[in-house]
């Protein structure tokens, strides 16, 4: 990864990616948010966030998918940090540095992830001393997924995700992840799943993450759990690029243990045996030149945490 130069007296956080295990997505709500279960993973895919003093904001941008993020009050980790700044009534602005590894609108909350980090930043570079609960309930205004990246590990999502519940897990898991050339906004496929759900008539019951998954978790059997993911919004994604069906049967075909899309996609996401399982499934792969890029990636793996600060706790 190319590091981003950082500025003197920089806090810097490292953050990483997250995959649904399983995605169950329940009707729209009166606020238009759809009830979600689901259960997420924190994967070793990462950015790197660091927040410096400056006489004005200032996004900076390096690393694989920095040309794809906005640099202006756009960018979710300047929203986060107006947020903290407002919140305290810091009358301070930053210059926040981004190393974005994570793929950018590829279901993976790349942004989400930007904006947990920049949280734990400001907090340390403004000695704010937030709780966990604070962070948390700040995250949750900033988007859905931005509570479980500051958490990370494995949890369980409801509400619209935003609402964490722990989930008994064993184990190291390992992924290869398949990334496409186009992104899918979030919105767009939910809007597809509501369209393809009422062409079909279907009565939408309240989601539930299914006693399958959680005993895959609570195992650490690679292949139960590659056998138990599920995603509600992979049909709206098939729909609207149907390639992503073609690349997750030709990952199956080749050995992975369960294949899904992740989150609204369109990244598809693997699940392998083992580290030498996903370099042969990455050779596979790389050779069906059905998708651009492919990451290797471990998880679970921490959430939002401070690697770097002038503060040196
Ligand atoms: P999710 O999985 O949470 O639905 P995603 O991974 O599909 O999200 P993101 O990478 O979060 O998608 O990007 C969604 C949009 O947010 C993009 O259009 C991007 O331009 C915008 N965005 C704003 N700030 C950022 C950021 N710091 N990093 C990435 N995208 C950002």
């Amino acid at each position: 990864m190319t590091v981003a130069p950082t500025l003197p007296g920089a806090v810097t956080v490292r953050v990483p990616a997250k995959v649904n295990l399983e995605l169950r997505v329940g009707p729209r709500r009166p606020d238009g948010f759809h009830a979600l279960a689901t259960v997420y993973q924190a994967v070793s895919l990462h950015d790197e966030v660091s927040v410096a003093r400056w006489d004005d904001w200032q996004v900076v941008a390096a690393g694989a998918y920095a040309d794809r993020i906005p640099t202006d009050g756009d960018n979710l980790a300047v929203r986060a940090a107006r947020l903290v700044a407002d919140r305290w009534s810091v009358d301070e602005r930053l210059s926040i540095r981004i190393d974005k590894d994570i793929p950018v609108a590829g279901g993976m909350a790349g942004g989400s992830a930007d904006a947990a980090a920049t949280l734990v930043a400001c907090d340390q570079l403004w000695g704010l001393g937030l709780d966990r609960d604070e962070l948390a309930e700040l995250a949750a205004t900033l988007g859905s997924d931005v509570p479980f990246i500051l958490a990370g590990g494995n949890a369980m999502g409801s509400g619209r995700g935003e609402q964490l519940a722990p989930v008994l897990a064993r184990g190291t898991f390992h992924w290869v992840f398949a990334i496409s050339d186009t992104g899918l906004s979030t919105p767009e496929v939910y809007a597809e799943c509501d369209r393809l759900r009422e062409r079909e008539g279907v009565d939408v019951p309240e989601p539930h993450v299914s006693s399958e998954l959680m005993a895959a978790l609570r195992s650490g059997d690679p292949a139960l759990l590659g056998a138990a993911l599920h995603n509600d919004l992979e049909p709206a994604a098939f729909s609207l690029r149907p390639q992503l069906r073609e690349l997750r049967d030709a990952g199956v075909e080749f050995g992975a243990l369960g294949g899904i899309v992740s989150g609204s996609g369109p990244t598809v996401a693997f699940l392998t045996e083992s580290h030498e399982a996903s370099l042969d499934l990455s050779v596979s792969l790389a050779a069906s030149d059905l998708c651009r890029d492919l990451r290797r990636a471990k998880g679970p793996v921490h959430g939002a945490h401070v690697v770097q600060s002038p503060r040196g706790d």
